[in-house]
């Protein structure tokens, strides 16, 4: 996006790559169909440690500026649900849009070009208001006025995300805010591990939070943990430490539900009752879990029902950890946003030196919105850079 912008302004753009292949995330993104944008983009759909840094860059590119390339190029797509927007097709038409884009304008791509070393500092002689780098490559030596560093998280190591762009950060002195694992699945304590290890594949639609952030969508219990939209959106939001709270009947209050059973005679088995409105396995587990699965409703007393309804409102887990930067979908943290110029995504203290995308401190929630920073912050450097 940035290539195709610089480019279009006249500028003279290489765009370099170590790996063969452009744009690998976007091709094994939404299960291979990109989720190229969300319709409901805002800054509050972002985490960072300033909240307001995004949003410049986020109102100079909306999702409708997206869409109108998408439509340009003929591509064809559908709404999935809560604003996601998907290719029809294949996310390689996303690629090849963006190829194209930068190819009409000029930039050129220099793929298999692995950087060895970042030199800056010495100015052109004819312009001092320019920044200057001399960036050496298993390529050659590329000069530069403005170097944009583009280079994405470190979320799935296995097709080239490296900490490259951290490292560019350090060496020109900006501050990095600490970078985990995230929109990822959790991995269960030793104690839920033993008690839910069981329970994979069983998936349930749930309200669930972390922190103040909420999300109505399905949980999924795995080998070791939890996975599924609403967990990996919580994992945006989780600090070690923290629980995370499942409301697996978010429809009603199960309390009031099961007193009323109660209260009607109902003779039913306790864990007939809950797998009416749970997957079985699940229902059976939680009420062995309160010795409560050889009972029927009307047998239970008051303390028994609160504490089946809260597990039913509320079930809570303290995950171990995420699962990691293998599965994880992006990295929460990146280039303190206080080091850049939210008009420009130009670092403060080192002119020309650019950082847009994944790398900066601005992580989005699952459905869309980490492309669209990805597409609005490039936006945003490629008017200047
Ligand atoms: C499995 C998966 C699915 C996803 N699905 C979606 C989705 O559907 N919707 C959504 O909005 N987001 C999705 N994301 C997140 C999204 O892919 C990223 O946030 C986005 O790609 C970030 O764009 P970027 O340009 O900053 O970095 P990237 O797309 O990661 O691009 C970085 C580029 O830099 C190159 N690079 C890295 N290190 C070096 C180096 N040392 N030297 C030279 N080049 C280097 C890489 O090869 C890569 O081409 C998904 C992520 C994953 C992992």
């Amino acid at each position: 996006m940035c290539a195709s912008q610089a480019a279009a302004r006249g500028r003279s753009v290489a765009l370099l790559d170590h790996t063969n292949q452009i744009g690998r995330k976007i091709l094994i993104s939404g299960g291979g169909r990109c989720n190229f944008t969300n319709i409901h983009a805002q800054p509050n759909s972002f985490v960072s440690q300033n909240p307001h840094f995004c949003k410049s860059a986020l109102s100079r590119f909306t999702p409708s500026d997206f869409i109108d390339l998408v439509k340009k190029y003929r591509i064809p797509f559908h709404e999935k649900k809560l604003g996601q927007l998907f290719c029809d097709g294949s996310a390689e038409n996303i690629v090849q849009m963006l190829i194209s884009e930068c190819k009409n304008a000029g930039a050129e791509f220099h793929l298999d070009c692995r950087i060895n070393n970042i030199e800056s500092g010495k100015h052109s002689p004819d312009n001092i208001d320019e920044g200057y780098f001399e960036v050496q490559t298993s390529r050659g030596t590329y000069e530069c006025a403005s170097l944009i560093i583009a280079t994405g998280g470190l979320s799935i190591p296995q097709i080239g995300a490296t900490g490259f762009g951290y490292d560019v950060a350090r060496q020109f002195g900006l501050k990095i805010i600490p970078t985990t694992p995230a929109l990822d699945g959790f991995n269960f304590s030793n104690a839920d591990l033993k008690q839910f290890a069981d329970l994979a594949g069983v998936s349930v639609d749930t309200k669930t939070s972390c922190n103040e952030a909420n999300f109505r969508e399905n949980i999924l219990f795995t080998h070791t943990g939890l996975s599924g939209p609403a967990i990996l959106q919580a994992s945006l939001y989780w600090q070690k430490g923290n629980p995370v709270q499942i409301d697996l009947l978010p429809e009603f209050d199960a309390t009031q539900w099961l007193s009323n059973l109660k209260n009607s005679g109902n003779r039913m088995d306790t864990k007939n009752v809950v797998a009416d409105k749970l997957p079985k396995r699940l229902a059976e587990r939680i009420c062995q879990l309160q010795r409560i699965d050889q009972s029927k409703i009307f047998q239970l007393n008051e303390k028994e029902l609160n504490e089946l309804g809260q597990s039913l409102n509320n079930f809570q887990i303290y995950p171990a950890g995420t699962v990691g930067y293998r599965k994880a979908e992006v990295t929460r943290g990146g280039v303190d946003t206080g080091e850049l110029s939210s008009k420009t995504m130009e670092a403060k203290k080192v002119k020309g030196l650019y950082f847009i995308g994944e790398v900066v401190d601005v992580t989005g929630q699952l459905g869309g919105f980490n492309f669209q920073w990805a597409w609005a912050s490039g936006f945003a450097a490629g008017q200047y850079c």
